[in-house]
């Protein structure tokens, strides 16, 4: 075990197989660090089959038992009977659960992670989370010796499935190099943004952002269908214009129009995400007045459409208040 622990406390630059190709690195990562992840969620649940794929020695914890269970049965990762048990032995543990306040709640107690993170490991957090609450959490770890990066992602659980993640990390940069292996299991892009809470920062902006384009493309195409337009004919315009968007490219195409709306990424989580921007900018002294109106907008439709509606559904309130279907 402490020989482990400094293996895997050394600096990056004594690694020299980090600068392979990704594909050549399994053999030798997987000797190297151990890995536990908590949250097999939506996106969690691939995120870590990617790391089971990817060799590395892997310990999963889940709230819903069954869930952890079942993936266990499917892959060679250990099921653990609880986060302490889960922490137990690792080098790196992951987090992705639906907010920071869920990630600090399995800190303590006698099941709890610290009681099971030994010093030198690295709790790597993958939740879409608040700035303010992991900078706490990488406070309380830091008296236990233990490093804290904030790495939510993007990119859905389509880029789960195939690897193709974006990570945005808050840290120090020797920590993400140090895990930097871990996350190309299910990252391509693993970007520094700055200390500890800019990675959950960029994240809630960039939903804000998110949020913005499906509700204003639905308000768009919601008023020119109401004007005889036809939403296909509409955004086959604004896509070849300046107008155009994630939303308006592949969001409504894909998902509206086709009455698909498909269950990804709930309403409820994109709902925490606006609220962290809004937040952050209150904090801030920024105005924001874009955001926070989003923001509320994004609590109405959630509390209108339920916990299990898709963020995409959202179009529906606004198809539902002006009386139009964008199809
Ligand atoms: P889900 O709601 O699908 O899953 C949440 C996971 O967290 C489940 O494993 C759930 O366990 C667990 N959980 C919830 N509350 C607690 C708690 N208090 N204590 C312990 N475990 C808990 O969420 P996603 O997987 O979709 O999202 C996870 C994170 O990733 C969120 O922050 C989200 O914003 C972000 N994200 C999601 C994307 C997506 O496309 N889905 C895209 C990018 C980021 P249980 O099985 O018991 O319910």
């Amino acid at each position: 075990m402490e020989r482990r622990a400094l293996r895997v406390t050394r600096e990056p630059r004594e690694y020299s197989f980090l600068q392979s190709p990704r594909s050549t690195l399994n053999a030798q990562r997987s000797t190297l660090m151990n890995v536990a992840f908590l949250g097999l969620g939506a996106i969690g649940q691939p995120m870590a089959k990617r790391v089971a794929d990817a060799g590395f020695p892997l310990v999963i914890w889940n709230r819903t038992e069954a869930r952890a269970r079942e993936f266990a049965a499917a892959t060679r990762a250990r099921q653990a009977t609880s986060p302490a048990d889960a922490a137990r032995g690792a080098d790196v543990v992951i987090t992705c659960l639906p907010n920071s306040p869920d990630v600090a709640s399995l800190l303590d107690g006698e099941i709890g992670l610290l009681a099971g993170l030994r010093a030198g490991a690295t709790l790597v957090d993958c939740t879409s989370g608040e700035p303010a609450t992991s900078r706490q959490i990488a406070n309380r770890l830091r008296g236990c010796g233990v490093d804290f990066i904030d790495a939510p992602v993007s990119g859905g659980v389509s880029g789960a499935e195939k690897g193709t993640l974006t990570v945005m990390v808050g840290g120090n940069p020797m920590v993400l190099e140090r895990v930097r292996p871990v996350l190309e299991a299910f990252g391509q892009k693993i970007v520094h943004c700055g200390d500890v809470g800019a990675g959950d920062a960029l994240k809630a902006v960039n939903n804000a952002l998110l949020a913005v384009h499906i509700w204003s493309a639905a308000e768009g195409l919601a008023l020119l269908a109401k004007e005889g337009v036809s939403p296909r004919v509409a955004l086959e315009v604004i896509n070849a214009s300046s107008g155009r968007s994630n939303a308006s490219m592949n969001l409504f195409p894909e998902r509206v129009l086709t009455r698909a709306f498909p269950r990804t990424f709930r309403l409820a989580l994109l709902d925490k995400d606006v609220t962290i921007a809004a937040e952050v900018s209150s904090a801030r002294n920024v105005p924001a007045p874009l955001l926070q109106l989003t923001a509320a907008l994004m609590k109405v439709a959630h509390n209108s459409l339920g916990d299990a509606a898709d963020h995409v559904e959202a179009a529906k309130l606004v198809e539902q208040w002006a009386g139009v279907e964008i199809a």
